[in-house]
């Protein structure tokens, strides 16, 4: 790699932007994807032939032979199946390469192998994925060569969505149409949408990939079942924001050119709290376009990993006792126009549109707590969230200081009034700035803060996909600012409508604002006091999604159907259920086959050491000790390899469902607990020489 990297000229080099179909496409043509990509609708067939035969080019200009759709199937990672661009020879034996605009358009995978959760029987293969103009198309250079990826939606034969674009784009849709309704009554006219704009910086741990082979839990479940502390942890903070390795910074380097050429803003880089914990944050853009480009960040860790023998873990929690990895998903709304709803802004006309912004998004947080926990859950993230190191299961919104003490002084004097006349306004905005200078140590175990012109979602997991949290947010604001558009368009004093309804909003709604200490036991107690729901596991949170508050929420925008909710209710329990199951078969092969024996080996060496003691007359006391105490915790272990051994068992005959992922909740991961207790007690005791594989100490302080 060259010093002269031209950054500027590698950026988006392998993304088929809107400058190349400028260049490339006639001019109507072009004119015809930008007002759909503006405006919505369907591409004429004689112009998606003429926009699939320019990306076409260009791909094979780049040396790419085949194309993929690429989608988001409830996996939570991405899918691709490659075509390559050959046709059929012609007499002469010629073949040349083509691309129609059909095969842009719409393509058709065998989909019986995706979750669906019963929307599609497997019999019923048909599934569709179709282009999503709004997320330019790009080349992905893997081993098997570059390849022209589309990003696209997948479906079913019957339309219900089977993925995580579709229901995000839907959300989009249903927020810009409300928060439309919100500008105009404040006389913006000029706006014609509001796109939601989304940063998600990407916590990650990079182990040595060797040391990664030899354990089977990294390379089944993601992250390791059993490993004592080591003597060093983070209690020194002298990770965080550490100087980079020279190895991790070689990574980052080829990290940060792969993602500048797909198009991806990487910017922001820097160890972080754990050892062999970093982060990489890219430039906010549009929500859709985040998602897309947050799964290029995962996959390209993990390649550039790969080459530079390393392994990335994307897990939530790689390591007990040290912190996990989340992604903060950073989110606010702006207009066409330019004007985020989020920013506090100066004049008092502006001040009061924020604070109906504000009560609306209290109003809705508060609303849907259960539902916004519920979309940052997944199995990694049990092992993360009210870990007292990461933001708590109940969620709650930090304004910060100043803007609170304005919410409680609207809520207190109830007069709107004031905040026409600015004083208590323009104190808290005016302040804000330098506020927000301050980084305070109290917002940082929130789960929802407001950090200056946009809100923090700190919950979401690392490995996931930032597509639900994204949809769920989108989709409650949307509710929340329709039900005040409904209110206030039929209005007739209309300033002393908003001014009661901000504090109507924020007097019903504001036990959802916390300030203080997420971590503390005492915020449990007071969050159960002030009614907030505390959803500490995902198979908890799965029914969230089909109350009947959330199908009317979601059916009301065309989000999800009650039965695409369902479905996915179904596939969450089944995900659960599968991936405790890998967890605990892989628990027990390790404690079978590795734990176990070596162990024994270890009391065969003390024993045969007691032994030659005894004869030559000499003092065996400590031998025994440890021999005793170390059979004694075997023993331990062996019984609790049974009782996991009976869990599983039972857990994997029973019908998939609810039932069976409480089950595995209950029961399976409790025995699992109670197995990897004696396992890592005795990694403290035996010979290192005869532990079968590296420890936490190899895995986090070796890279
Ligand atoms: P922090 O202090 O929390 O690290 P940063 O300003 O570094 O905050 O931003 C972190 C992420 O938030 C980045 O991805 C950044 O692009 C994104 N971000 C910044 N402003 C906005 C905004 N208005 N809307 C959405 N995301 C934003
Ligand atoms: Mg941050």
């Amino acid at each position: 790699m060259s010093d002269e990297l031209n950054v500027e000229e590698l950026f988006a080099s392998k993304v088929f932007t809107l400058g190349k179909m400028k260049e490339r496409l006639p001019k109507s043509t072009y004119k015809e994807v930008m007002h759909i990509i503006d405006q919505g609708g369907e591409l004429s067939p004689a112009a998606a032939d003429v926009v699939a035969k320019a990306m076409k080019d260009w791909a094979v200009e780049n040396g790419a032979t085949h194309y993929t759709h690429w989608f988001q199937p409830l996996t939570g990672i991405t899918a691709e199946k490659h075509d390559a661009f050959v046709t059929h020879p012609d007499e002469d034996g010629r073949m040349i390469m083509e691309f129609s605009g059909k095969e842009l358009i719409k393509g058709e995978p065998d989909a019986s192998s995706f979750p669906s959760g019963g929307l599609r029987a497997t019999f019923e293969a048909r599934g569709y994925t179709t282009w999503d103009i709004t997320s330019p198309a790009f080349i992905k250079e893997t081993a098997t060569g570059p390849t022209l990826c589309i990003p696209t939606a997948f479906c079913s034969y019957t339309g219900e969505a089977l993925d995580k674009k579709t229901p995000l784009l839907r959300s989009m849709e249903a927020l810009s149409k409300q928060a439309i309704r919100i500008v105009r009554l404040f006389g913006n006219t000029d706006a014609t949408k509001v796109i939601p704009s989304v940063g998600a910086e990407q916590e990650y741990f990079l182990i040595d990939a060797k040391k990664a082979l030899q354990r089977e839990d990294i390379l089944f479940a993601g992250r390791t079942l059993y490993g004592a502390p080591a003597p060093k942890g983070q209690e020194m903070d002298d990770h965080y924001f550490g100087v980079i390795r020279e190895r991790i910074g070689a990574f980052m380097r080829d990290v940060n050119i792969e993602l500048w050429k797909l198009g991806v803003t990487s910017k922001t880089q820097h160890n972080e709290a754990a050892p062999a914990q970093h982060e990489v944050a890219p430039i906010y853009e549009s929500a859709n376009v985040a998602v897309d480009h947050n799964q290029l960040v995962m996959e390209t860790l993990k390649r550039v990993a790969g080459k530079h023998g390393l392994r990335c873990m994307l897990h939530e929690k790689p390591f007990a006792g040290v912190n996990g990895s989340g992604k903060h998903n950073n989110w606010s709304i702006t207009t066409d126009t330019g004007v985020n709803l989020l920013e506090p802004g100066q004049t008092p006309n502006e001040n009061i549109q924020f604070l109906l912004v504000i009560a609306c998004i209290m109003k809705a947080v508060d609303t849907h707590a259960d539902l916004l926990r519920q979309s940052a859950s997944n199995v990694g993230n049990d092992q993360r969230l009210g870990g007292y190191e990461a933001p708590p299961a109940i969620i709650s919104i930090f304004l910060g200081e100043q803007l609170e003490d304005v919410v409680e002084q609207l809520v207190e004097t109830g007069r709107a009034a004031n905040l026409k006349e600015g004083g208590v306004l323009r104190t808290g905005v005016s302040t804000l700035p330098d506020f927000l200078k301050d980084p305070t140590d109290r917002n940082r175990t929130s789960p929802f803060a407001f950090t200056g012109n946009k809100f923090e979602f700190r919950s979401v997991g690392s490995s996931d996909s930032i597509g639900s949290p994204n949809t769920t947010l989108n989709a409650i604001v949307a509710e929340a600012f329709c039900e005040a558009a409904d209110r206030l368009e039929s209005c007739e004093d209309l300033e002393r409508g908003i001014h009661d309804l901000i504090k109507e909003y924020m007097t019903e709604h504001q036990r959802i604002i916390f300030n203080g200490n997420g971590y503390a036991k005492e915020w449990e107690e007071e969050a159960a006091r002030r009614g907030l729901p505390n959803i500490p596991s995902m198979v908890e949170a799965v029914d969230t999604l089909i109350t009947p508050k959330a199908i009317r929420l979601f059916e009301k925008f065309g989000i999800f159907t009650e039965a695409e909710l369902r479905s996915r209710a179904e596939v969450l329990y089944e995900t659960y259920a599968k991936s405790v199951n890998i967890e605990a078969l892989t628990m027990l092969d390790m404690a079978n086959k590795q734990i176990i024996p070596a162990v024994v080996r270890y009391t065969n060496s003390l024993a045969d050491t007691v032994i030659k003691l005894q004869t030559a007359g000499a003092d065996t006391t400590v031998p025994c000790e440890l021999l005793k105490e170390i059979t004694e915790k075997l023993t331990e272990m062996k019984r609790a390899t049974e009782a996991l051994t009976a869990a599983e068992k039972e857990a994997s005959s029973m019908p998939q469902g609810k039932e069976q992922a409480f089950f595995y909740h209950d029961r399976v991961v409790t025995a699992m607990t109670t197995l990897r207790k004696p396992a890592d007690e005795l990694e403290k005791l035996v010979d290192k020489d005869y532990w079968p594989f590296p420890t936490y100490a190899d895995l986090m302080f070796e890279v």
